[in-house]
């Protein structure tokens, strides 16, 4: 059984082919600016990489050279795009209307376009996906997974906003979280790392990628998670900043006479690490801390005591923690990072293994002293295997 894992957004398709009975991945591979003069596909095949450009007007022509590359004599990996039976695409909102990933019928994209307005940059090139894809894999099961669905399992204590109650429910108000597929994904592989049920592990998870999230994971579920209505909230990101005095919006439009869509702009794309020293990339940031850039250096602490706080609260809500968990490309690479968020937190049972933890590696790890009480993990998250595995469930 093969199936093909879409991620589309405003100008690109991820695309990722697996073969179910192995997990064994067929091919993979990226087209971007999609509506461009020239738009680019990467396509991998085991260790081979190709690059194509030509134009693509729209992402129902991307899509359909994806579908020809899978079939192309010599760069294809099937005989027929019909061998394709699943098509599981990622849909970032999926509001409290999803707990599960969901076969696409009518009722279901309704739903998702219901949500858009709590996702305007991310729902309608999803819904695009799903639009063209239907057209092209004619045959194939379509299934949604939703980024928010992970974190359905928080209690109303935790998702809401103290907010007029009238408001809240009009408008559909509350916490909803993100990255629930990566949570959700390294939450089970540290529950095998831990040799224990998951439904008897406390984590703490922590997404750092260029958006960044943590959630707090309870006896397997997640009760807590640092992004909100939308993934503005929460910790210091790439180019997002994440939590701020409310008050700030109000202040900057006034003061700079800007338009609120102006505001939007500046948090979400302007600011977060970006906006502190320059750069959005945690290895130019490093670099220059290095040598002794007091910009960088102060981005980078406050990128950290934000996750930090958030790991004292997480704690605080979910009692004894088993192991915190880092994944994501900061995660997953920046020893720097997970040594900084761990320094001094000792007196919580965290305790880091500074040669361990500067160790490279590509696969899933521990890099906690022996005598930390919480265990510490880096594991490479995996956001396409489960999509796939997550839409053998329904
Ligand atoms: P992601 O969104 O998970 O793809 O993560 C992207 C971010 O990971 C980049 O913007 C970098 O800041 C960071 N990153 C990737 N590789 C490294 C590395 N080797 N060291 C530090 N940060 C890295």
């Amino acid at each position: 059984m093969k199936t093909l894992i879409l991620n589309a957004g405003s100008s690109s398709i991820k695309y990722k082919l697996f073969e179910m009975s192995n997990e064994q991945v067929l091919a993979e591979g990226l087209v971007e600016r999609i509506g461009e003069a020239v738009g680019k596909i990467r396509h991998i095949v085991g260790d081979k990489e190709t690059l194509i450009e030509e134009h693509f007007a729209d992402h129902r022509v991307g899509l359909d050279r994806v579908a020809n590359l899978l079939v192309d004599r010599n760069l294809g990996v099937i005989k027929s795009s019909k061998e394709v039976t699943k098509v599981v695409h990622r849909v970032v909102h999926g509001g409290d209307k999803f707990v599960a990933p969901a076969l696409l019928n009518q009722k279901v994209i309704d739903a998702i376009k219901e949500n858009i307005s709590l996702a305007p940059l991310h729902n309608p090139p999803n819904l695009l996906g799903i639009e063209v894809s239907l057209t092209i894999f004619k045959e194939a099961v379509q299934i949604g997974v939703f980024d928010t669905a992970f974190h359905q399992t928080m209690d109303e204590d935790a998702y809401s906003y103290a907010l007029p109650k009238e408001l809240v429910a009009k408008h559909k108000i509350r916490r909803y979280g993100f990255h629930g597929t990566s949570h959700s994904y390294v939450a089970k592989r540290s529950a095998e790392i831990l040799g224990k049920d998951l439904s008897k592990c406390n984590l703490i998870t922590l997404h750092l990628g260029n958006g960044c999230s943590a959630a707090a994971i309870q006896r397997g579920k997640s009760i807590d998670t640092s992004m909100g209505l939308t993934p503005l909230e929460g910790l210091v990101m790439g180019t997002r900043c994440g939590d701020l005095d409310p008050a700030i919006p109000f202040f900057l439009s006034k003061e700079e006479g800007i338009s609120i869509e102006e505001v939007d702009k500046i948090l979400n794309k302007q600011s977060g690490l970006k906006g502190l020293c320059g750069s959005n990339d945690l290895r130019d940031i490093a670099l220059k801390c290095e040598k002794g850039d007091s910009l960088s250096r102060r981005a980078l602490d406050i990128y950290v005591r934000r996750i930090k706080k958030y790991i004292g609260s997480y704690i605080a809500v979910i009692g004894p923690v088993d192991a915190i968990v880092f994944t994501a490309g900061v995660g997953e690479n920046s020893a720097i990072v997970r040594e900084m968020v761990c320094a001094k937190l000792d007196h919580l049972g965290i305790e880091i293994d500074k040669s361990l933890n500067e160790q490279k590696g590509k696969s899933a790890r521990m890099v906690q002293t022996v005598n930390s009480k919480v265990k510490i993990l880096v594991v490479p998250t995996n956001e396409e295997l489960e999509m796939a595995r997550l839409s053998e469930e329904i």
